[in-house]
């Protein structure tokens, strides 16, 4: 309690010396030192690239330091000129959704021509009136509202239609965004750049008179959004998320122009103030009401956005309390939202361990990690470096690791398209990362500088930064980030083979999608090869907002790659769970079930999935295998990447029209909600079918193996479906961004019901196969089983070599018999046989297989954790049973207590007697880190104001819980935001010991401890 009485008290003594200072502590610029500024001069005189760097800087500073005091006043809207950063979800009132062809933001709002939009597809104007003249008769003049679009600010309203459109507002908006704020930044950055004061002058008007306005910009009272959908929604001249940007450029532009108050007699004399009134005038109007916006929440973005600005803007005021206050707050704070949680909590509770943040699509979650390294590059400025925090290490790596092959991230939730999706290292990161660990990785990613120039430059901060390092001696290790992947803690496998062009991969994703722009696509697949998605994922819906198609179709299970049961999407966005992940130099599989999205429907709802290679370098295919328990009806799918699919073994019908939801059914619509149905808003929360966003549906009853086969170019991808009982099949289509504007994907469903009174059990199999140029797989079949055995599926691929025996289970101890005297008990086996019948290649995990007197085997390895040693990431296991001289390098290790269960890969093993030393990679293991609050012994409870999103990731009963000085142990039976709950009964006092001094006893929850159990998949590869 202390603790945060400090802070409290810190933050309200703060509040008043804000709010009363009568001198401002600003005295000079603060983010850069004159040998910065002196250095960038120097450059920008003399190197060539360093001007093309900041030419569209110097450019557009040159073009606004030609106009006019007055017009730079008076084109700065008043706070009484409503913003929208959209004019309508309906799109043009002439040409309708056609406009979203350009994007959303693809209205025109030129310069030239005040509060005017220009359609960028049918170039209509709007509105028809003169708002200039409008706004001169304070808004009050309705005479002069002429046209036939008129607009007062507040927006047209289209007979017939209930929501506005705004065109106004639109253009206020992004007049603010496209010309004012990077004009006051650039002219700010001009003056920097070159000292010529005419810039700093510009700067300062405008500053001068944004500053009269800033206190009274209201985002919940003066915006399109707050106004039509959401009254909540804040910020202040823009929405909360973007004045994060908003308030740092201006934060900059105030530091930049500082030096130049004294000197600017004309601005002094047009404003009637003098140098230190303009001073405290910026400083109280801008700087002091970005804080108190940053506190109201008004300043407020994803993760890293909002401390950014706070610091920028602490580091700007040059005020040491509030740098002081803004420092421990970055750091410490914890018991608010989650996105303003202090680093030391958000990297343990907010991150995955692999460096991402908690959010599901990676096109977000990389924000968290650009945010948090560029707060880790601010913070050194105050003598605070977190880059030996593993977390904060991870954060530069995750885009090598999460690489699915070259050029592609996987496209998971809102993020990338059905073409592209690849989250780069920006040069930015690379060289902040090779600074700090110097690690010959990230060196290539550094631009190459010209002319024996010391560095290359891509932003305008580059030109004030010292030389590059020195190139590395050592070549980039890359090995890592070229084999197989489990990504344990995001909840992602990543299956990889092939080397340079033929670099392919396939992921299947289990991971929990909470945390917001996340899909419901527990146990999806995607497969990327040959440079192509191949199964390509939807990715960024047309709208993150309030439309049909997002949760009708983008974000909703009909689009992916998974199966749907019920013909309604998942119920959650729980994470699943891993049972098995194992590679070898041919073979990867993986094996993971996700139950807990169909709760009280599904009891079985796993996927099995291996990509096995092929002799030639640039063929492979995929077995997949989806296992399905529970409700009456199932639709497994998968898509192709485009339409022009030729089907071999089947007869489709002619496509029909309307949608897969009915030939009455419109394209979109909710028709199997009667809330949504009819509705013009509220669609988020829609669980239904989706089955309106699949259009000239194809269908075909079948219980023989067929073939769908799709060619580009020299790519070829073929789906050979096998099923396991009579299937109504189904072919239609489907288009990304759910706007029929994009050419559409052939979606193949495989449709499973039952009209009795059992659950429905299904079991899909398909073969996917890909090569370049020509297909090398001649025959698939399934070996037919017992009756009783749809757990077990045994597949037959007969190619150009030889023939391959797949075996996949989910009983492993139970011994199959193949034709040919092949014998299987395993979760996962194949056999190649030549084309003289001879045995080639084998692998096996989770058992064995035999054939005649050949056998190989590959037992599960059980045992228990000894002793845990975070700091070196290392474990000291015991594990039961002959173990001989395996080799643990590379296997997957999973540590089970209760309930909770985590995923690592063994990185480095080394026996010592009995016991095994594993080191598990820089990963941290920590995964929980609680400020302690009240402890009540009789309950067993210890109150928290952290926000911990344990429970939230992953199932958490059984985690291994100790007090800061890791000197005490309990085990963990729940955690709920504020209340965490432990087992046993030694008492809990130790967990108030404030181990560091640091004034704050912290709890720490483990991802594993002392006596988890231990399994490590057994594998085992054979080559004649
Ligand atoms: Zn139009
Ligand atoms: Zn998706």
């Amino acid at each position: 309690m202390r603790v945060l009485l400090t802070i409290l008290v810190t933050a309200v003594c703060f509040g008043v010396a804000v709010g009363k200072v009568d001198t401002v502590p600003k005295k000079t610029i603060a983010l850069f030192t004159p040998e910065q500024i002196q250095r960038a001069r120097h450059r920008l005189a003399n190197e060539e690239p360093a001007r093309q760097a900041v030419q569209d800087i110097l450019k557009m500073a040159q073009q606004w330091a030609q106009f006019s005091d007055d017009y730079l006043r008076e084109t700065i809207p008043p706070p009484q000129v409503p913003r929208a950063f959209n004019i309508s979800f309906s799109g043009c009132p002439v040409c309708g959704r056609e406009t979203f062809k350009y994007g959303n933001y693809g209205f025109e709002t030129p310069l030239e021509k005040p509060w005017k939009v220009i359609c960028p597809n049918c170039k209509s104007e709007f509105p028809s009136n003169d708002f200039g003249a409008f706004l001169k008769s304070g808004m009050k003049d309705r005479s002069l509202l002429t046209g036939d679009y008129p607009d007062d600010g507040w927006g047209w309203k289209k007979p017939g239609e209930e929501k506005k459109y705004w065109f106004v507002a639109y253009y206020c908006h992004w007049h603010w965004m496209r010309h004012i704020i990077p004009a006051v930044h650039n002219l700010a950055r001009a003056y920097l750049l070159t000292g010529d004061s005419r810039y700093a002058h510009k700067a300062l008007v405008m500053l001068c008179r944004i500053a009269d306005y800033y206190p009274d910009m209201d985002h919940n009272k003066q915006s399109r959004y707050a106004t039509e959908f959401q009254p909540s929604y804040t910020g202040k001249i823009v929405n909360a998320i973007w004045e994060t940007g908003v308030a740092t450029n201006l934060a900059e532009a105030v530091d930049f122009v500082w030096d130049a108050i004294d000197n600017d007699t004309e601005l002094q004399r047009a404003l009637g103030k003098d140098a230190e009134a303009i001073r405290q005038h910026l400083y109280r109007n801008l700087l002091m009401e970005f804080i108190k916006a940053i506190k109201e929440y008004r300043i407020s973005g994803n993760y890293g956005m909002h401390q950014k600005t706070l610091l920028t803007t602490a580091i700007v005021s040059q005020h040491p309390e509030l740098l002081k206050w803004c420092v421990d707050y970055i750091l410490n704070n914890t018991g608010d939202r989650y996105t303003h949680e202090g680093l030391q909590f958000a990297l343990v509770n907010l991150f995955f361990r692999e460096g991402m943040g908690h959010e599901s699509a990676p096109g977000y979650h990389f924000i968290w990690n650009q945010e948090v390294a560029r707060i880790c590059d601010y913070l050194l400025r105050a003598n605070v470096n977190l880059f030996g925090h593993p977390t904060v290490k991870r954060l530069f790596y995750y885009p090598f690791e999460m690489s699915a092959a070259k050029g592609f991230t996987p496209t998971i939730g809102d993020s990338g398209s059905v073409d592209i999706s690849r989250i780069d290292l920006p040069a930015w990161m690379a060289e902040i990362a090779y600074r700090q660990y110097g690690d010959p990785l990230f060196y290539p990613l550094l631009p190459k500088p010209q002319n024996n120039a010391g560095r290359a430059y891509t932003q305008f901060s580059d030109l004030f930064q010292p030389d590059f390092p020195p190139a590395p001696s050592a070549q980039p290790n890359t090995s890592r980030y070229e084999r197989s992947r489990l990504l344990g803690d995001y909840g992602l496998a990543i299956l990889r083979g092939g080397q340079g062009e033929n670099q392919r991969a396939l992921t299947l994703y289990y991971g929990w999608a909470g945390g917001g722009h996340g899909h419901y696509d527990r146990l999806n697949i995607e497969l990327f090869a040959f440079g192509k998605k191949l199964l390509p994922d939807l990715g960024y819906p047309q709208f993150a907002a309030d439309d049909p198609e997002p949760p009708g179709w983008t974000q909703h299970t009909v689009s992916h790659c998974t199966v749907m049961v019920d013909a309604q999407r998942q119920a959650n966005l729980a994470r699943g769970r891993l049972h098995r992940f194992a590679q070898s130099a041919w073979v990867q599989f993986v094996d993971a079930s996700a139950e807990s999205v169909y709760p009280d429907k599904a009891s079985l709802y796993r996927r099995q999935t291996a990509m096995i290679d092929l002799p030639n370098a640039d063929a492979f295919y995929v077995v997949d295998v989806f296992h399905v328990q529970g409700g009456r009806q199932h639709h497994y799918s998968l898509h192709l990447p485009g339409t022009e699919v030729v089907f071999h073994g089947i007869a489709f019908s002619e496509p029909r029209n309307g949608t897969l939801a009915g030939e009455q059914v419109p394209f979109g619509k909710m028709y199997d909600d009667p809330q949504r149905a009819n509705a013009a808003s509220g669609f988020h929360g829609y669980t239904g079918s989706g089955f309106a966003f699949l259009t000239d549906p194809q269908e075909a009853q079948s219980d023989r193996p067929w073939l769908a086969s799709w060619r580009q170019d020299d790519i070829r991808l073929r789906i050979h479906w096998l099923p396991t009982q009579r299937t109504r099949f189904i072919a239609c289509n489907g288009y990304p961004k759910g706007n029929r504007a994009n050419p559409p994907l052939k979606y193949l469903i495989a449709h499973t019901q039952t009209e009795g009174a059992e659950p429905l059990r299904s079991t899909f199999v398909t073969v996917i196969e890909a090569a370049r140029s020509r297909p090398l797989i001649r025959n698939v079949r399934l070996f037919p089983l017992a009756p009783d055995s749809a757990d077990t599926v045994a597949i037959e691929v007969s190619h150009r070599y030889g023939r391959d025996v797949v075996f996949l289970s989910l009983t492993p101890e139970k011994q199959t018999e193949l034709p040919d005297g092949i014998a299987c008990s395993a979760a996962f086996a194949v056999m190649r046989f030549d084309n003289e019948g001879k045995l080639g290649q084998a692998f096996v995990t989770g058992g064995e297989v035999s054939w005649g007197t050949w056998r190989l085997q590959a037992h599960d390895l059980q045992g228990n954790v000894e002793q845990v040693l975070p700091d070196k990431h290392e474990v000291v296991v015991n594990l039961r049973g002959n173990i001989g001289d395996e080799d643990l390098l590379h296997r997957l290790i999973l540590f089970r207590a209760g309930e909770h269960q985590a995923e690592y890969e063994i990185f480095r093993a080394g026996r010592e007697g009995k016991r095994w030393r594993l080191w598990l990679g820089d990963y941290e293991f920590l995964r929980g880190r609680a400020l302690v609050g009240g402890i009540d012994e009789a309950q067993r409870t210890v109150r928290t104001p952290t926000v911990l999103a344990l429970d939230a990731v992953a199932p958490v009963q059984g985690m291994a819980v100790s007090n800061e000085a890791r000197t005490a142990w309990w085990r963990l039976k729940s955690a709920r935001r504020g209340e965490v709950a432990l087992d046993g009964d030694a008492p809990l006092t130790p967990l108030s010991a404030d181990a560091d001094g640091d004034g704050r006893a912290v709890l720490l929850v483990w991802d594993f401890g002392t006596g988890d159990s231990v399994l490590i998949p057994g594998q085992a590869d054979y080559r004649r």
